[in-house]
């Protein structure tokens, strides 16, 4: 049963690309990346043993494209395709377009990716084990009064999204009767411009909620375990932004319920491999199943931080047909890990891109800090894909610690070139609601406005600026009291463009 994977090809890009290939080569695996011309310098394809240009910029001629990959999987002689996350991850066209070529797929079924890829589908696998769902529609609606009908009964606010949504969008809010039936008309007609399908169904907006997912690993013997808890409330526009493991208000015995209901979400559709299930949660901490995303998280590597596992690594030896190596009972958590993406945004100009050349890159180092990047000095930030320029981890013993670290961590960093949000990050994590655990989904909405991060520098005064900086941190080393007082300007506020 037990198949060895000996080439792997990453059907994906940038800091991704570069952390599957990193677990390769920890494994002796040999990697094959493939990449678009706007990608040719960045650093994963030169990581790679191989590298194929799958064509143009746009993601829809290169990374989007099946029929490329399989060429480029033949004719470097891969025997496995590992898609990363985005891009092609949760389409069933992918896997089955491997097992047409012979080639493994490092991830679920093609059946498992299409009963989770739609959100009214996964609702009706899942109905089945137990699992609680957010009150609303059974099913997707399309008659304005029934979907009316519905709401009133569950009562206002409630959702109207895209059975195919996905990345935040999709989804509105409606307050009142009065009007919904154009407001659902306009869902409608976002998830069928967005998607490509225009089913919407209806959800309870739950108000003050914790968005508290699930890591879950299954092999292919029906073993399923689940890797605890990531908290993920701190969002923008229902898009993730710091991602903590575990959650400060999850005790031992909530615990074990979200695991099992993650692992009953998991059986529901026979899954295999590492997947998320994703839960809401109001503040009596009742919580529902929302979505299962079949694929590695971009913020995996907080459970691995507390875990002490490498899910990459796991994800290719279930792949090559391993058991898993542990029981449920072997498991456990140790430490506290907090993940924060540091984008090419504005965040005073409502978190616009703004990629541009990295005129200036130095990540931060030292004690518990992981960065997962895929850029360098000098490079241009594409402005064709997602403009994360790298994720930046913290691990301590307690939560604390990890916000400590976290926090000197984005002091250390410097980016020039691009708008970056390192300034916003270091808002959120010097916050009391987030350093207090209470946080919710609305925390950024409720807290964050832009003339509370401080005022970007004109870049003619960076040089005095940072000449300034050396000299208050070297004259003056602040008594606790007079720092609190008086917090002494950060570097990265002094240098940045
Ligand atoms: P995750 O669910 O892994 O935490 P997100 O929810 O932030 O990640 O995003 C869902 C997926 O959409 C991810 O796979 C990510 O690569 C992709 N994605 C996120 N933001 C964008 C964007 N602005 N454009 C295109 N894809 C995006
Ligand atoms: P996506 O596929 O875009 O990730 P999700 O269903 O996972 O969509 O929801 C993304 C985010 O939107 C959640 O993390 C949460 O902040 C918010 N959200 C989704 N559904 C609800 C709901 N029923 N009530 C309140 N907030 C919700
Ligand atoms: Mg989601």
């Amino acid at each position: 049963m037990h198949q060895p994977i000996r080439k792997v090809l990453i059907a994906n890009r940038g800091e991704i690309a570069l952390r599957i290939m990193r677990t390769c080569k920890d494994m002796g695996i040999a990697t094959v990346a493939v990449y678009s011309e706007a990608d040719r310098l960045l650093p994963f394809v030169a990581y790679a043993d191989e590298a194929i240009c799958i064509g143009p910029a746009a993601s829809a001629e290169s990374y989007l494209r099946v029929d490329k990959l399989i060429a480029a999987a033949q004719q470097t002689g891969a025997d496995a395709i590992h898609p990363g996350y985005g891009f092609l991850s949760e389409k069933e066209a992918l896997p089955e377009a491997c097992a047409a070529a012979g080639i493994r797929f490092i991830g679920p079924s093609a059946h498992a990716i299409s009963i989770m890829g739609n959100k009214v589908s996964a609702k009706d696998a899942v109905r089945a084990f137990g699992v609680e769902l957010v009150p609303g529609s059974e099913g997707k609606v399309t008659d304005p009064a029934e979907a009316l009908a519905i709401s009133e009964k569950i009562g206002f606010p409630v959702l109207v999204k895209a059975a195919a949504g996905g990345g935040g969008k999709g989804m509105r809010v409606v307050h009142q009767a009065d009007g919904f039936a154009d407001e659902m008309a306009m869902a409608q007609n976002e998830a069928g411009g967005a998607f490509g399908d225009a089913s919407v169904f209806i959800e309870k907006y739950v108000l003050n909620p914790k968005h508290i997912e699930v890591q879950i690993l299954a092999d292919k013997f029906g073993n399923t375990v689940y890797l605890y808890e990531r908290e993920c409330s701190v969002q923008r526009r229902h898009q993730k932004v710091v991602e903590e493991a575990p959650s400060p208000v999850v005790d031992e015995t909530l615990r074990r319920r979200l695991g099992e209901a993650a692992v009953r979400v998991a059986q529901s559709c026979r899954y295999e491999g590492a997947g998320t299930v994703e839960f809401i949660m109001d503040p009596d901490k009742n919580f529902y199943f929302l979505e299962m995303n079949t694929r590695l998280q971009v913020e995996h590597p907080v459970t691995e931080m507390v875990t002490g596992l490498d899910l990459v690594e796991l994800q290719i030896r279930i792949a090559q047909g391993e058991k898993l190596p542990f029981a449920q009972e072997d498991l456990s958590i140790r430490g506290w890990a907090i993940e924060a993406r540091v984008y090419a945004e504005d965040p005073r100009e409502n978190f616009l891109p703004s990629p541009a050349r990295l005129d200036r890159y130095r990540a931060p180092q030292g004690p518990g800090i992981r960065v997962d990047d895929g850029f360098a000095e000098g490079l241009e930030i594409p402005v064709f894909y997602d403009p994360m320029i790298s994720k930046l981890i913290a691990y301590g013993q307690t939560r604390q610690q990890a916000i400590a670290r976290l926090r000197r961590a984005i002091a250390e960093y410097e980016i020039a070139g691009p708008g970056h949000n390192l300034p916003f990050l270091e808002f959120i994590l010097g916050h009391e609601e987030f350093v207090s655990g209470r946080f919710d989904t609305g925390f950024i909405d409720k807290f964050y406005k832009p003339e509370l991060l401080p005022a970007n520098p004109a870049p003619e005064n960076l040089a005095a600026a940072a000449a300034l900086a050396a000299y208050l941190q070297a004259e003056a080393t602040p008594t606790p009291a007079q720092a609190e007082a008086n917090p002494p300007m950060s570097a990265w506020r002094m240098r940045r463009s």
